[in-house]
């Protein structure tokens, strides 16, 4: 069998694959070695054409390409490798050992110190959220057909309707439009909006495409391809309510109902994982329960933003080298960060306090909309981190920062909480 060998193994070469590997090398790791099953580093920025990318990173509106390009040949520069046209099979958690399969070599076996797992995540599909009714021609998931309209130049219908205010949802009804399709609307089970606010601004009522918070697709009408879709008003359980029911011909649905991390080798490998985020749990390194297994990206938890992965890749990509070169710090003893009031989960999980440790970043979701909060870490009832915020949603995340040396006892907890 094929074999190399490297310092660090990084695991997808998307942006979080990217800013892992290019941080690796900065910390000093000599072979980098990313492992991408596509033909061409980026993930699923490649298709993303819009602007919107690096706000906050470059302070500079980009697109997808321009964010992914400017890593790739950062990427170069530093000297990081990548296996491309390679699917990765297995990942040995205690050993390092990554078992891959390569168009040219065949099966591969790449032996490293450290691993980073950036394998992002995929979208729901109609088995997923099982809508009842015929199975046309015409259902497309929001990132297929940006994807086939993006790179392929195809247009997936004429008229259509869009389940899901997500991000990609959002971002499609424009950009259906903008290719001359009819976006009759946009459904959202939720009585709020799933994804950011600016994508709703920007993309649905810049283009008077109407959104319709509590509703549901109930069932796709047509035999050889959709012909319409029901559409019907939820109670506060989610239930539709029959007598709100309506017909909206058309010939495409587009979901948008939500993203799963990829962990099928995150859980084949033993590593734990968050019931809630569905991706490993991490400490403020981004390395998983195993030692030697770092994380990031949306295989960690579902973002928003690219900048955001960017930021918290750059650790997981630190962490791997300094575990590689032995100049990590003792992680075994973390603190447990607790989620209070209003607090869906955090990113990292867990915090290390001691020696070599630094200011953490924590991520985190809120669980329902709320106006005019306060959002705060507290530990043994002394406030470490604090912020009003005037709105908050789920869509949109969240961040506080706390110095680990301030948790006392061990107590730490994250909530959003009336301002008094
Ligand atoms: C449609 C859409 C629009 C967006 N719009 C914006 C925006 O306007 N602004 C913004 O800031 N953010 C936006 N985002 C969010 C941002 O793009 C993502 O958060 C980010 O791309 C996630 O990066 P990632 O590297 O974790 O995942 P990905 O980009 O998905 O990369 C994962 C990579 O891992 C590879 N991989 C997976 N499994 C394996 C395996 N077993 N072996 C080898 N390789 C593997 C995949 O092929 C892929 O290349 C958008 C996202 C989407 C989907």
């Amino acid at each position: 069998m094929y074999e190399i060998t490297c310092d660090v193994a990084v695991v997808g070469g998307g942006p979080a694959g990217l800013a892992a590997a290019v941080a690796a090398k900065k910390e000093g790791a000599k072979d980098v070695l990313i492992i991408e099953r596509d033909s061409a580093l980026g993930g699923i920025l490649q298709q993303c054409i819009h602007p919107g990318f690096g706000l906050t990173y470059y302070n500079e509106e980009l697109t997808g390409p321009e964010y992914a390009g400017r890593f790739e040949e950062e990427a170069v520069k530093e000297g990081v490798k990548a296996l491309l046209n390679s699917m990765v099979l297995e990942v040995d958690p205690e050993e390092g050992n990554i078992l891959c399969v390569n168009s040219a070599y065949g099966m591969t076996k790449v032996k490293a110190k450290a691993v980073v797992l950036a394998m992002g995540c995929r979208e729901r599909t109609r088995a997923n959220i099982m809508i009842p009714g015929t199975r046309p021609a015409g259902v497309y998931t929001a990132g297929t057909a940006q994807r086939l309209i993006n790179r392929q130049n195809e247009i997936v219908g004429k008229t259509m309707v869009i389940l899901g205010s997500g991000d990609i949802g959002m971002i499609m009804a424009r950009r259906m439009t903008l290719e001359g399709a009819k976006v009759v609307a946009v459904v959202e089970i939720m009585d709020y909006l799933a994804g950011l606010t600016r994508n709703k601004v920007q993309c649905l009522d810049d283009f008077g495409i109407p959104l319709k918070l509590s509703h549901t697709v109930t069932r796709i009408q047509g035999n050889e391809r959709v012909e319409g879709v029901w559409v019907a008003e939820v109670d506060e359980n989610k239930i539709p309510i029959p007598e709100t029911e309506e017909y909206i011909p058309c010939d495409t649905l587009l979901l948008s109902v939500g993203l799963i991390p990829e962990n099928e080798l995150t859980r084949a490998a033993q590593i734990e994982v968050s019931p809630i985020t569905n991706g490993p749990t991490v400490n403020q390194f981004m390395q998983t329960s195993f030692p030697a297994v770092f994380a990031c990206g949306n295989v960690v938890h579902v973002n928003d933003l690219v900048d955001n992965v960017t930021v918290e890749s750059m650790k997981a990509g630190a962490g791997a080298a300094r575990y590689a070169l032995g100049t990590l710090p003792d992680t075994e003893n973390s603190v447990t960060v607790a989620t209070g009031e209003n607090v869906r989960y955090t990113c990292p999980q867990r915090i290390v306090q001691g020696e070599g440790t630094d200011k953490v970043r924590l991520y985190f979701r809120v669980l329902r909309p709320d106006q005019n909060v306060i959002i705060r870490a507290v530990s043994k009832g002394k406030v470490l981190a604090k912020r009003k915020a005037v709105r908050v949603n789920p869509g949109e995340m969240e961040h506080l920062e706390v110095h680990p040396e301030e948790i006392a006892d061990g107590e730490i907890t994250v909530e959003v909480v009336k301002e008094a």
